[in-house]
């Protein structure tokens, strides 16, 4: 019987997992010899691939001077140095940096920020968050609260606050009209109490790879900051090249008043987030009474190591600009050619692509077990995928080559 107790799993019917030994680029390699291609970059995380050398490198050096330090007391040098490096890719007011250490903590510091900003101002009263369905923020209780209700939070459901859930039109025809008219009667209907929107920008990750066009996001970021809503963006799985730019918001030019990073910052070699708010924000903490302070922390907030991994990230961001930029281009291609073929295919409902990420929808039910059936058929010929319910999609490492990611889209051909 297994010891470990694994995420998202259903120990009950689990099949054994097979072990690791090392990865390195696209490749897992098992202990049974056998080499799988990470066609999901180990659950959106991993960027120009696995064990890349400058990451290695940056953190092998760091290791030897620097573990832990009590980011309360003191600060150090990869912290500093990696900020620097990221507000040259953020928008100038997006400027004061809260670490963490995973994606739903910074969600859960978001939404604190935005609710004790608003109160600090003397506006408690707005303190309701309007969120999306199908939308995925994390499983803290803060971050389920924002997410959609389903298998996922049901068992917890009283412990969750309430929230708005503005529903969204993404497949059908007129996705725009739909979209804003729910959007928009519930910003009229519910705007004083309302302290902020939180987003998954252009593409909805775990509710199922669901693309938004950038002129409704824009539209809807324009309505929210016309309200005086803070705008929150979750960028933890669309951050770093995911949607074809380094952050989906570099495709609209309304920008959000909370950023929420995590995943692909450091690469996906460590853990490490962060939520990042403007000047005005951070401006309504300021006081001499020590409860209006933000009172919140982590043992692990802002680890010397996972900063130098970041560091190290942003370094090859800013050196392989171009070439990134044309690799991203080319895997969106190469995924478009590839969908076609599914395209009329009788078992297919849907498919889609944007940046790296490509989709086929089968069908919509989480419950369904082609998730586990087609992950295991796709592993016994060298390729890891995990299907989202019925969703089907990849997101591979950026150093995909031309071999594996066709190898990978046969594999997918031959699941259907
Ligand atoms: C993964 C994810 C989270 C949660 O991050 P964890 O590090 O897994 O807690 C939040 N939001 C989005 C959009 C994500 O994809």
């Amino acid at each position: 019987m297994s010891l470990i107790w694994r995420p998202f799993t259903q120990m009950q019917k689990a099949p054994p997992t097979p072990t690791v030994l090392k990865a390195k680029n696209t490749n897992l390699f098992l202990k049974n010899n056998k080499k799988v291609i990470d066609a999901i970059s180990s659950w959106w995380v991993i960027t120009h691939g696995h064990c890349k050398t400058e990451i290695v490198k940056a953190v092998q050096k760091t290791a030897k001077d620097l573990d832990q330090v009590l980011f309360a007391n003191f600060s150090h040098e990869k912290a500093e140095k990696l900020i620097k490096e990221l507000s040259k890719f953020l928008p100038k007011n997006l400027n004061k940096f809260f670490f963490s250490d995973n994606g739903s903590t910074a969600i859960e510091v978001a939404l604190k920020i935005a609710v004790q900003s608003f109160s600090q101002k003397g506006q408690a009263q707005k303190k309701e968050f309007l969120s999306f369905k199908n939308s995925y923020h994390g499983d803290t209780a803060g971050a389920m609260s924002v997410s959609a209700r389903g298998v996922f939070t049901k068992a917890y459901k009283r412990f969750l606050f309430p929230i708005h859930s503005c529903s969204q039109g993404q497949l059908s025809t007129d996705p725009d009209k739909m979209f804003y008219e729910d959007f928009e009667r519930k910003i009229e209907k519910h705007h004083k109490k309302l302290c902020a929107v939180i987003i998954e920008p252009l593409i909805q990750g775990a509710g199922g790879m669901i693309i938004w066009p950038p002129a409704v996001l824009e539209r809807i970021c324009r309505i929210a900051k016309a309200e005086g809503l803070y705008l929150i963006f979750d960028e933890i799985m669309t951050g770093f090249g995911r949607t074809g730019t380094l952050f989906a918001m570099d495709q609209i030019k309304t920008k959000p008043d909370i950023l929420c990073l995590s995943k692909g910052l450091t690469g996906g070699f460590l853990p490490l987030a962060l939520t990042i708010s403007t000047d005005n924000i951070y401006k309504d903490f300021l006081s001499q009474k020590k409860e209006k302070a933000l009172l919140h922390g982590h043992s692990f907030t802002g680890n010397p190591l996972s900063c130098s991994a970041a560091l190290a990230n942003l370094k090859l961001i800013q050196k392989n600009k171009f070439k990134l930029k044309n690799k991203w281009a080319w895997i969106e291609e190469t995924n478009k050619q590839r969908l076609a073929h599914f395209k009329k295919h009788p078992k297919v409902k849907d498919v889609r692509a944007k940046g790296v990420i490509a989709v086929i929808q089968k069908e919509s039910a989480y419950e369904s077990f082609f998730a586990e059936q087609a992950s295991q058929k796709a592993l016994r010929q060298g390729v890891f995928l995990r299907p989202l319910g019925g969703t089907l999609y990849i997101l591979p490492p950026y150093c995909i080559t031309k071999k594996e990611l066709h190898k990978v889209w046969d594999v997918i051909e031959s699941l259907f």
